[in-house]
């Protein structure tokens, strides 16, 4: 077989050909009604059933932690020491400072944002809402439901371009610097949704140390999928916190981590890790909405990991049926899509999403495409501020919840779309 050639390279009768060919193709993939979904990363119903022990555990009339607390009572707003101590060593963050709570981390970010707006941080002169404007900035792409928050309380975003090691500094620390409506950037440092890119520890270093004007500046550190490595070696946390404080801004970061991803999506235990002083400014508010959270279910997940060995040991288990998936994706982009000039993509190295640029201006018709041959793809645009991708370029894949067979096939059918649109652009 002849390498295969770019679209670009190709004269207009061979343009015309490939046309043909690829309606053709398209025409088939169309005809085997299809009904295929690569849009939102949940985790497989056999990476569920991986936890499904939880299910009857603590069991019998084991209700108490280690200091004696009968978890089937109010109270407690820290969460279980035992499960604060487990995700202290996978997070590094100090027990003392990580909360654990309940089954969204997402809800954690919302109530940060919400107390800020309404109360102010304990660093800000005044509540955010009371201020004229107010900036969060985004690195791009990045995690749709981060920007909804934001967009939703009317809070202004301004992207900012994701490089494989975290955000470009250049962008961030010129436009942190002189503008003090910036109150903060959403992040998310290991495996980001949906690049894979795992933030360096120099970008780590220069977020929390660079001069801002705003004094309340907020990093939300979301750890969404720290442990949540496909290759053998895992990357490690990041001591953010520890950075920050060094760096002169304590108050800095704001982090969130869930299980949701490693034992129950719905079900699982989110966290929430600060600065003393932060962590006394959200509890007294949280204080409001709940005497406590299910601490049933932290010790649950306590039985069931043991240690933090018993948390890596269950991501080894979810590695062995994702990283296959994950796989079959960059074979597929590579076989139909390698050497054509029609795509690029990241291959990330843990996390729940691959991240591919197609033809500029024809994210949009390769999802209206993929649609209408059965294959559900993430809205084009989606990973930006507003839905609004200015380059029309960007398409999340999320091939973790169909089987294995279904991520070949939904691929193949993306690839070929990929390639119709690209060619239907090149003709004009
Ligand atoms: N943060 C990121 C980056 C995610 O991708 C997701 C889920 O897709 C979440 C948070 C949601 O976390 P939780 O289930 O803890 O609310």
């Amino acid at each position: 077989q002849s390498a295969p050639r770019p679209i670009s390279a190709l004269s207009a009768d061979e343009l015309a050909a490939e046309h043909e060919r690829l309606r053709a193709a398209y025409a088939d993939l169309q005809a085997r009604g299809l009904k295929l979904d690569l849009t939102r990363g949940k985790p497989a119903p056999e990476q569920l059933d991986l936890a499904n022990a939880l299910l009857s555990l603590p069991g019998g009339d084991d209700v108490r932690d280690a200091s004696g607390t009968d978890t089937r009572n109010y109270g407690g707003t820290q969460g279980l020491p035992e499960i604060r101590a487990i995700f202290s060593e996978l997070l590094s963050i100090p027990a003392e400072n990580l909360i654990a709570g309940n089954n969204a981390s997402l809800e954690i970010m919302h109530d940060l944002i919400v107390f800020a707006l309404l109360h102010g941080t304990p660093d800000s002169a005044r509540p955010w809402v009371r201020e004229e404007t107010i900036k969060f900035l985004a690195p791009v792409p990045g995690y749709d439901r981060h920007f909804a928050i934001t967009e939703s309380y009317g809070i202004e975003m301004i992207p900012v371009p994701l490089h494989d090691d975290g955000p470009d500094m250049d962008v961030v620390r010129e436009l942190v610097a002189a503008d003090p409506t910036i109150k903060g950037i959403w992040t998310v440092p290991t495996y980001a949704n949906p690049t894979g890119a795992v933030y360096s520890e120099e970008v780590t270093r220069a977020l929390v140390s660079m001069p801002t004007a705003a004094p309340d500046f907020r990093i939300i550190w979301d750890n969404a999928y720290a442990v949540h490595t496909l290759v053998e070696e895992c990357a490690p946390a990041l001591d953010v916190l520890g950075m920050a404080a060094e760096a002169g801004n304590p108050n800095r970061v704001l982090t969130v981590a869930s299980t949701s991803k490693i034992t129950f999506a719905g079900a699982g235990v989110s966290f929430f890790g600060a600065s003393a002083e932060n962590l006394a400014w959200y509890s007294k508010h949280y204080a409001k909405k709940s005497i406590g959270p299910d601490k049933v279910n932290q010790l649950r997940h306590v039985r069931f990991f043991g240690d933090a060995d018993g948390v890596r040991a269950h991501m080894a288990q979810h590695r062995e049926i994702l990283a296959p998936k994950f796989a079959r994706v960059l074979e597929i982009l590579e076989s139909r899509l390698g050497g054509r000039d029609v795509a690029t993509w990241t291959r990330p190295e843990g996390g729940y999403f691959v991240s591919l640029d197609v033809v500029p201006g024809t994210a949009r018709r390769v999802v209206e495409l993929a649609k209408d041959a059965g294959i559900a793809l993430t809205g084009a645009g989606s990973a930006f501020p507003y839905g609004k991708d200015p380059q029309d370029t960007n398409i999340r894949l999320a091939p973790s919840f169909p089987s294995l067979d279904d991520v070949a096939t939904s691929m193949d059918g993306v690839a070929t779309c990929v390639l119709l649109a690209a060619v239907e652009a090149r003709l004009g």
